[in-house]
């Protein structure tokens, strides 16, 4: 027989004052008048992470509209509603009640953008809400009452403003589930109109601050496009939207310092995510296969074909399978690109504020005084058009320091005062005047990319340690066995949870599809199969409520920081 809400109070009510341990006797399931309750995992201290739990409460009690979560865009629209819902409800309920996290009730909270997690989910059948608490002890004892109060208290009262429908406001449901929904239309179709990107009339890019996400309130200068760049696309709840499309190629963002060149391609870089309604960047939509590429100095590198860009490297260094401890500038920045045409990119997105300046470019002077014989780097600067002619690979680029690239470039857009203006015509009459003398690098064609094989014995997140070990202790780095990766160069990971997530799909890949023969780009297409197909359970080993969903993009740069790893 099902164990009830009474159950668990008397179960609690009996382990007062008896050691911490003795609280895995409530692991299990209760029913409680409204909904099932599931505590899935009991911590084993009142200082370790809080224990997870679950709510389920069927349909006929939540009264959630199908139209609310009929296809996957507005499923996890809502999904992300009730998380933030909860989380402020929670926030009201949720204090200090004893020993280290006693008391707490918290719940994996989303930021700036609306992604696909696990902390909640929406069906025909129920609704399920994943979160934690913090199981109350006075010193190291039960404190039974506390956690009457959190369990069969609380908790009811949380689950009653959450996740019964008429309890929420319907017009803030509506308006993030419909702007989700808009936002991943435009993305559908971005490529058939033969764009990378498109940024919205009246969008807002600047942020409130280098630290704070949210959009800069006072002074922001709206988003307007310049009348040459303008598209229109008929949104299925907003109609006819306006604003600048950035078309395949290669587009230079070009304009004096301080006018918001950063800003607008920092808002694109995040435009491969959705954005909740008051972001600004709602309707910044771009590429899904957009990858932000920089330098990133330090980094590790494991057997990677960097000849496109790089060769006769001092020592006779192989650059066709290229591997150190500690890349320098350029040969980080030719890596990252590299790994990312190897996961199939299909748009870079590369700044000069984050970018050597020797792999950008290499102009005539320096030319005439280093021969090419001495310097190994094949600028970018004549590979970028064949990226797109031989592989069909467009870039947007912020440039201010460098004219020499008004011949790569397909687009010029200038950004003066916050706002762009179309300088294609311009620049290119530029560049018939004055010549840069360059001689071209690099040979006609932009070379192969080569795919690399894992080895199974070098991704072991069991390695080192006692059993496997998976952490993200913040959203730039994974403790993978005895390994730390460091993801601070990683520039659209935007979650501590999707780093979570990242490090359970390396151990999911090590157990089933790392086997020696298969390609990195083949096991990443098969972990996104089964998360397309099973949801981000299917990586994990038991329900957590704190996975969002990630892009292969960002997987592999995990994998390929894993100072481990080796490859053939
Ligand atoms: P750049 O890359 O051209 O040097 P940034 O993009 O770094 O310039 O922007 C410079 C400053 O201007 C930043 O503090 C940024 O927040 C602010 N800013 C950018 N865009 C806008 C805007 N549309 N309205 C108001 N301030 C902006
Ligand atoms: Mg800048």
């Amino acid at each position: 027989m099902m164990k009830t809400h009474k159950d668990l109070e008397n179960k609690l009510i009996r382990l007062d004052g008896r050691g911490y341990k003795a609280y895995k006797e409530i692991k299990g399931i209760y029913t409680f008048p409204d909904y099932i309750f599931l505590i899935d995992h009991v911590q084993g201290d009142p200082f370790a992470a809080p224990s997870r739990v679950r709510i389920q409460i069927p349909q006929s009690i939540a009264g959630f509209p199908k139209d609310l979560y009929q296809n996957p865009s507005r499923a996890t629209a809502l999904a992300d509603f009730i998380t933030r819902q909860f989380d402020r409800q929670a926030r009201k309920k949720s204090r200090r009640r004893g020993t280290g996290n006693s008391g707490i009730i918290s719940i994996d909270r989303p930021g700036q953008e609306v992604l696909e997690r696990t902390s909640a989910f929406v069906n025909t059948d129920q609704v399920e809400i994943r979160f934690f608490v913090g199981l109350p002890a006075r010193g190291r004892g039960i404190s039974s009452r506390q956690a009457v109060e959190v369990l069969c208290e609380d908790l009811p009262v949380i689950a009653e403003r959450v996740l019964k429908f008429h309890r929420l406001d319907r017009a803030a449901v509506q308006s993030i589930v419909e702007t989700v929904e808009d936002a991943d239309a435009i993305r559908e179709v971005l490529r058939d109109r033969g764009l990378v990107a498109f940024v919205a009339d009246g969008a807002l890019l600047p942020r409130s601050s280098g630290v704070d996400p949210r959009p800069l309130e006072a002074e922001a200068v709206l988003f307007q496009s310049p009348p040459a760049f303008r598209v229109t696309f008929d949104l299925p709840n907003l109609g006819p939207i306006h604003g600048m499309g950035i078309p395949r190629g290669v587009t230079l963002i070009v304009g004096g310092g301080y006018h918001g060149k950063s800003t607008l391609l920092r808002a694109i870089e995040r435009g491969v995510y959705n954005h909740i309604p008051g972001d600004g960047r709602e309707f910044v939509i771009t590429d899904p296969d957009a990858v932000k590429i920089r330098a990133e100095d330090g980094r590790r590198v494991a057997g990677v074909d960097i000849s496109p860009f790089i060769n006769n490297l001092p020592q006779k260094r192989s650059t066709t399978s290229f591997s150190t401890e500690n890349a320098s500038g350029s040969t980080s920045q030719a890596t990252n690109i590299i790994e990312a045409l190897e996961m199939e990119a299909k748009c870079l997105l590369i700044d000069e504020d984050t970018s050597a300046t020797n792999f950008m470019i290499r102009d005539h002077r320096m030319q005439e005084l280093i021969a090419k014989e001495r310097e190994p780097i094949t600028p970018f600067i004549d590979k970028v058009r064949q990226l797109f002619t031989d592989h069909g690979i467009s870039t947007i680029l912020v440039i201010g320091g460098s004219g020499d690239y008004f011949d790569a470039a397909d687009t010029v857009i200038a950004m003066e005062h916050f706002l762009p203006q179309d300088a294609t015509k311009r620049a290119r009459e530029i560049a018939r005047k004055y010549a840069t003398e360059r001689t071209r690098e690099g040979g006609s064609l932009f070379g192969n990319i080569r795919h690399r094989i894992p080895l199974p014995h070098s991704l072991d997140p069991g390695r080192g340690s006692r059993g496997v070990r998976l952490k993200a202790p913040d959203a730039e780095t994974i403790t993978f066995g005895s390994e730390r990766i460091d993801l601070s160069s990683v520039e659209q990971i935007v979650e501590k949870s999707q780093v979570r997530a990242i490090a359970h799909a390396m151990a999911y890949a090590k157990s089933h599809y790392v086997d020696g023969h298969r390609t990195l780009h083949d096991i990443v297409e098969l972990i996104m199969e089964d998360i397309q197909e099973e949801g981000l359970d299917r990586v994990a080993s038991a329900p957590y409520g704190d996975l969002v969903c990630f892009r292969k993009f960002e997987w592999a740069a995990a994998v390929n920081r894993l100072r481990t790893l080796a490859t053939r």
